[in-house]
């Protein structure tokens, strides 16, 4: 009889049994220990934020009850990878360690010096091709380079796209005796906030691989043939809100695809344009991507090097106003009181607020970006990343600089009844549609009336909009003398 041989599992950032591909391969082993690790001395400067970390604590529970259906069991471990790892491997002698893909930049380096690590020890690094729907350095423009324009990144994975769906494994196999129960308890983890911001986040989410499948089922059935009308209004469920789902791998965008075609048809002959856009919508966070791959640098630095001498401003109160929803601008408030309070924002305001923070504030990208990812369920750096420099007009096929949202009539062309504003700025739910956006130019009366104290209950705009246009305008100028010039279509707003 062969030696026995013993895999490592080591589950990253794909909380699901299905289509998980370095799942499925554990089948082939005679026994297999799953283990999730907890890096709380992570040095990487993107390391978890908070909202994503309670997201995290309830999506291990509930994919350690889907690995207890199978007989199996998952080992929770703290400290680096690297450690932890190779000690585990050797304890249980494992023959391979098998895991899905990271895209994060700077796990790929320490996922380099584990396989050599593993190496000298005669075990076998295996990554799968994990979370996006192509392997990211397989689309390509001809001559090899990325792309750096969406449309022509999207015609060709239509050409060249067909979905390998996995089916569920029949059997996940046992774990290794000496394994059994080693490891601490999720609580250990210490993943929870401290503050309790988060309490309502359990009001709005069902976390876990059961949940975001019944969320694609129901969206499918009653969400889908309306996304192109409604995405871009806030007070309606227009938008899927698969994204911290798909963030944490609990559904692979396959299964999304999968699902479409199923109901649809091949995918280059929908013609239904609210499918097309919602399937449009899922290959940016591809084309996202396929952009932090390329230009790894880019979470922190513009991918547009002319940006690095924007004169950016050093303005703290800004910042905080912003953070906290009280910028008197009532679309940019209300949004960022639906951040704090379910730790999630609707994509057309992600963009108005965002484009709020950097145009009308001056405040630098980064800075939005950091709060984004501290507070969003959703926080990926592929696409927080995409998102911010898309905003700032610095990033690949991003909106122009001189592009410069308009909060008042953004506001009163996606909430023009108010509705949205009115959830999340309660104290200016009684204005009507008409002064909701702008209330400061409402007469006394009305806001009397409607009980708004301007500068008590609800601040006085921070900026004058049309001077903090002229200045964002000015700041840009001073950039025209160099070469180049950013150009091209938007994600979500077209
Ligand atoms: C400043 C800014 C920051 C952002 N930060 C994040 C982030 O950290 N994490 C994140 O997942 N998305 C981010 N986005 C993109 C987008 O706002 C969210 O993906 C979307 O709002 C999620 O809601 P949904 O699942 O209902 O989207 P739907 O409209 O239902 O779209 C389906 C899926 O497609 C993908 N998608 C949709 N729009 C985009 C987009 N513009 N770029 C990339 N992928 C997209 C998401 O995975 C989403 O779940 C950001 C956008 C901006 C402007």
């Amino acid at each position: 009889m062969g030696k026995k041989r013993t895999a490592i599992l080591w589950i990253r950032n794909d909380f699901r049994i299905k289509d998980n591909f370095a799942l499925s391969q554990a089948e082939q082993y005679d026994e297999v220990l799953p283990v999730f690790i907890w890096n709380d001395k992570d040095k990487n400067p993107w390391k978890r934020g908070a909202a994503s970390k309670w997201w995290l604590h309830h999506t291990i529970l509930q994919f350690r009850e889907s690995l207890k259906s199978y007989g199996s069991q998952l080992i929770l471990l703290r400290g680096s990878p690297e450690e932890e790892i190779l000690r585990v491997a050797r304890l249980v002698q494992a023959s391979d360690v098998l895991c899905n893909h990271t895209h994060h930049p700077h796990d790929l380096i320490a996922d380099q010096t584990l396989q050599g690590l593993l190496e000298k020890e005669g075990i076998c690094f295996q990554s799968f091709h994990g979370s996006l729907l192509c392997p990211v350095d397989e689309l390509c423009k001809k001559d090899g380079e990325p792309y750096l324009v969406y449309t022509p990144f999207w015609k060709n994975f239509l050409k060249t796209y067909e979905i390998k769906i996995l089916v569920r494994p029949k059997t996940v196999p046992p774990v290794p005796q000496k394994a059994k129960n080693s490891g601490c308890s999720v609580e250990d983890l210490n993943l929870l906030p401290r503050q309790k911001w988060h309490e309502a986040f359990h009001l709005h989410w069902s976390v876990g691989e059961a949940a975001s499948e019944k969320k694609l089922k129901d969206f499918i059935a009653k969400g889908l043939m309306s996304y192109d009308k409604l995405r871009d209004f806030p007070a309606t469920d227009g938008t899927s809100t698969l994204s911290p789902h798909l963030h944490f791998g609990e559904i692979h965008p396959q299964r999304v695809l999968y699902e479409i075609v199923k109901k649809f048809g091949k995918l280059s002959d929908i013609k239904n344009e609210n499918v097309m856009q919602f399937c449009r919508e899922i290959l940016w966070r591809e084309f996202s991507y396929h952009l932090l791959h390329h230009f790894p640098d880019t979470p922190d630095e513009p991918l547009r090097e002319r940006f690095r001498n924007f004169p950016w401003k050093n303005n703290k109160k800004g910042l905080h106003a912003w953070c906290r929803g009280q910028t008197g601008y009532p679309v940019v408030d209300a949004g960022m009181r639906q951040l704090w309070s379910v730790g999630w924002m609707h994509n057309r305001v992600r963009m108005i607020s965002a484009s709020f923070l950097v145009k009308h504030l001056g405040i630098p990208w980064q800075e939005g970006a950091k709060w984004f990812w501290d507070t969003l369920v959703d926080a990926d750096l592929a696409n927080n990343t995409q998102g911010w420099q898309w905003t700032a007009g610095c990033g690949a096929d991003a909106a122009p600089f001189f592009r410069i949202f308009n909060p008042i009539t953004q506001g009163e062309k996606f909430d023009p009844d108010g509705s949205y504003i009115a959830r999340w700025c309660p104290e200016l739910g009684r204005l009507a549609p008409k002064w909701i956006c702008r209330p400061w130019e409402a007469p006394v009366h009305i806001l009397n009336e409607a009980g708004v104290r301007l500068g008590d209950n609800y601040p006085l705009p921070i900026v004058d909009h049309k001077e903090a246009r002229e200045q964002a305008l000015w700041n840009y100028e001073s950039l025209k003398s160099q070469a180049g010039s950013p150009s091209g279509s938007c994600p979500g707003s077209s």
